[in-house]
């Protein structure tokens, strides 16, 4: 079992990141320097995706999560220095944005620097009788509030129209939840980098490699180009259905149940091949896991996919995905980890992929 300390710090220094898509270099930047100090060959692609040959030898095994968190794009100013948004995110405009975003701080990254400012709506006090019948958050009704004055003064801080907006909170422990933006998917990037803390490279019965794609949420962009391994485990959130708007009968998986085999999700059938070598490897080692369909979905592992490269998805249960209490258990993560290490180390000859 990984340090659960370690691991929990690498989370939330991952998760605190600011990394909008089309802005991982933070995050880029820090795995680079982390997996190199680890031993590993690291590379960057032309288009920023990150790669790092761990060791190993035999077939090539990429395990892979994605930089990017969701976020906002200002779309204009006006006369009074509110920032209107645009989902950063893939899809139209006919989206409405998230609810959940409402009333909590974003920051903007601007050329000369961060600017902060709250995610502001019309409350109960100021509502007209129509705001109060409609029951859903538009893209006219939000905007963030930067505490500017003017189009002008807005200006002045270096807000353009383009700039990202992102979700700017702390991850903290509450009981036993792990709750912040991002866990979608740095919590995964913290889980390849604990993996790296005394690997033993000998053990390794593949030739394995670590991917940080860039761009996963606004379509899968960065994971397009990667090619060239013989297989791949997309590490991603999955979902939970164990709150009470969610019927366990629509998502039967659970926070601290373990991880999650993504078999289908709204994008790709995942290999059956790999999934049932997983679901061995974990009976083997006493590791529950739990199976599941995702119903409104996809993952980088569609484009793998789509690429020649056969490929599983593994997911640990999370909460209220795309918002910024993302909510996830320390122990699933941990036996994410314990479940990949003895994938990594079982012989895929042992029971040939067919
Ligand atoms: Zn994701």
């Amino acid at each position: 079992m990984a340090d659960s300390v370690g691991l929990f710090e690498t989370v939330k220094t991952l998760t605190e990141m600011l990394g909008p898509s089309g802005y991982e270099d933070r995050v880029q930047d820090w795995l680079e320097s982390k997996w190199r100090e680890a031993g590993c060959e690291v590379h960057r692609s032309r288009v920023g995706n990150l790669f790092a040959k761990v060791g190993g030898s035999g077939p090539k095994l990429l395990v892979a999560a994605h930089a990017d968190e969701i976020s906002f794009r200002v779309k204009s100013i006006d006369a009074d220095g509110h920032l209107l948004l645009t989902s950063g995110t893939g899809g139209s405009e006919l989206s409405p944005p998230h609810f959940a975003f409402v009333a909590q701080p974003c920051t903007v990254l601007t050329p000369e620097g961060e600017v902060p400012g709250t995610v502001g709506t019309v409350t109960g006090h100021v509502m007209t009788k129509e705001q109060r019948e409609s029951n859903r958050v538009s893209w006219a009704d939000i905007f963030l509030d930067i505490g500017a004055r003017s189009r002008e003064e807005a200006l002045g801080w270096g807000v353009h129209v383009g700039c990202p907006v992102v979700a700017d909170v702390k991850t903290r422990r509450v009981g036993h939840n792990l709750v912040g933006k991002a866990m979608d998917d740095r919590a995964a990037l913290a889980i390849m980098t604990s993996w790296l803390e005394g690997i033993d490279r000998q053990e390794l019965a593949y030739e394995l490699w670590f991917g940080s794609t860039v761009q996963e949420e606004v379509g899968l962009v960065g994971a397009g180009s990667v090619e060239g391994f013989d297989l791949a485990i997309a590490l991603e959130v999955g979902l939970a259905g164990d709150i009470p708007p969610v019927s366990e009968l629509h998502i039967p998986s659970r926070l601290g149940a373990g991880p999650l085999l993504g078999h289908k999700d709204a994008a790709v059938h995942y290999d059956k091949e790999i999934l049932r070598r997983l679901a061995e490897v974990a009976k083997r080692e006493e590791i529950a896991i739990q199976h599941l369909v995702f119903l409104q979905f996809s993952s980088d592992g569609k484009m793998f996919i789509a690429n020649d490269i056969p490929t599983a998805m593994v997911a640990y249960p999370t909460r209220y995905t795309h918002s910024p209490i993302e909510t996830v258990d320390l122990r699933d993560l941990e036996a994410t980890l314990a479940l990949l290490k003895a994938f990594a180390i079982t012989p895929s000859a042992e029971r040939p992929v067919s």
